[in-house]
């Protein structure tokens, strides 16, 4: 009888891998914490984690990026729109064009950093200096149906302002 009881002890200490029923096993994800064998645990920086977990997060991240990459390119399109507004109403005056741009480009890079916060990809700068100048471009021909050399300049400015602010943080 005292033995049935310590068998029984024993056996709810015992565990299983989720995927494979037939092996015990005594180590957890650290994520869903179920029952996985050495087979079914991936090493991560933080400990075990079981592969459905680890592709969970890999798609997260993946979806995640994407949609970061495209908040980052509409407001980088924004700021290369507004560059060229701003520089157009400044006109002739060259000066503030050169003041300005680099600017707007900082700003830009700012906001779309607030926006995406840490989750920024790793190309989240050529993504914004591209969509910038994309943006630039457009409103430029928007405007005024051409693209003149100083649009061209400052657009460049904004660009690699916004570039380089990126590469700043990433
Ligand atoms: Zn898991
Ligand atoms: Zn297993």
């Amino acid at each position: 009888m005292e033995d049935n009881i310590g068998n029984a002890a024993l056996e709810g200490d015992v565990h299983y891998c989720a995927v494979h029923p037939e092996r015990d096993t005594e180590l957890r994800c650290n994520r869903c914490e179920r029952y996985m064998c050495v087979d079914c645990a991936k090493r991560t920086p933080v400990g075990y984690t079981c592969r459905e977990c680890v592709r969970g997060h890999e798609n997260k991240f993946y979806q995640g990026t994407l949609i970061d990459y495209a908040l980052v390119a509409a407001v980088s399109a924004i700021g290369g729109a507004l560059t060229v507004f701003v520089t157009a109403l400044a006109g002739g005056f060259l000066l503030i064009g050169f003041i300005i741009a680099p600017a707007i480009g900082g700003a830009t890079a700012q906001i779309a950093l607030q926006i995406t916060g840490r989750r920024r990809g790793r190309h989240s700068d050529y993504v914004s200096a591209v969509a910038l100048l994309l943006g630039g471009l457009a409103a430029a021909i928007f405007l005024t149906g051409t693209v003149g050399l100083f649009t061209l300049i400052f657009l460049a400015l904004a660009a690699s302002t916004s570039f380089a602010r990126f590469k700043m943080t990433i």
